[in-house]
């Protein structure tokens, strides 16, 4: 039986666990884990995949005691240190379902720590689905090579987030009023603290919304360019801007 290593660059399958990782450690995936393994990827004993679960690192696992309906995967080594994504969030008005598992996704593989839906005045969805935000965020983590998942909370109310919000981090207003400085600018010249992107739903802040959060010390109001971007791609654009000026893309 040739041992088929899951793992080489092109197919690098990576499963994302709840359990801790350890030499020798032996770990059950779930159902549609386990499911992917046999009969989507029609992995057999001895293949080997990677794992990961936020906090151990990454390690190459073995798949054993395989049956119809179940196998498990024995931790052979560490192949790669725990590290952590740099600290940025995105605040985001929920949008409409594709482009809400589209920027979950992208907003994942670019790096982001934290997802923080905000209900604003205009936002048009009436709920969040939670379950389905993590699955997108899952995904795209195993697949982009990150060692832990982003962080996805409960949805906070504009109001609730500004009350609540964490004085020592900076909150980058995305404003497309027009009248605010470049992001790349605003976020060369600000210290080295925590970060968070806010994006507005497809119909933007409204006047009340823009005021309370000028007005707020810890806010940076910036402007991603002359034209209206749709509210995913501004939050990505965002991001992309603050990985590359204060993230780990230098
Ligand atoms: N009110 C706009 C649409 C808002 S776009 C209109 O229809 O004219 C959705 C969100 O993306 C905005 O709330 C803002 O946060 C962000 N955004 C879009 N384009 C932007 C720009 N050029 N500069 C800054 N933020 C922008």
């Amino acid at each position: 039986m040739s041992e088929n290593d899951l793992t080489h660059p092109g197919g690098k399958l990576r499963l994302f666990v709840g359990a801790p990782l350890w030499q020798g450690a032996c770990v059950v995936p779930d159902d549609q884990q386990t499911h992917y393994l046999l009969h989507v990827m029609r992995a057999r004993a001895g293949d080997r995949v990677s794992l990961f679960n936020g906090a151990d690192g990454e390690w190459l696992a073995r798949l054993t005691g395989v049956s119809k309906r179940s196998c498990s995967l024995e931790c052979e080594h560490k192949i790669a240190p725990q590290a952590e994504v740099p600290d940025v969030w995105l605040c985001f008005a929920p949008i409409k379902k594709t482009p809400a598992d589209y920027l979950v996704q992208k907003a994942t593989e670019l790096g982001v720590r934290v997802l923080q839906p905000v209900f604003t005045r205009r936002t048009i969805v009436a709920r969040v689905n939670l379950e389905r935000m993590r699955a997108n965020a899952v995904e795209a983590a195993e697949q982009s090579g990150r060692l832990g998942v982003p962080e996805t909370r409960e949805p906070l109310t504009f109001d609730k987030l500004l009350a609540a919000w964490p004085k020592d981090r900076r909150l980058i207003f995305c404003d497309e009023g027009g009248d605010a400085q470049p992001i790349a600018q605003a976020l060369a010249s600000e210290l080295d603290q925590p970060f968070a992107i806010f994006t507005g739903p497809e119909g933007g802040f409204d006047p009340a919304e823009h005021e309370a959060l000028r007005s707020r010390p810890f806010v940076v109001a910036v402007s991603l360019g002359p034209r209206i971007l749709r509210a995913d791609t501004a939050a990505l654009a965002a991001l992309a801007v603050w990985q590359a000026v204060r993230g780990d893309w230098r």
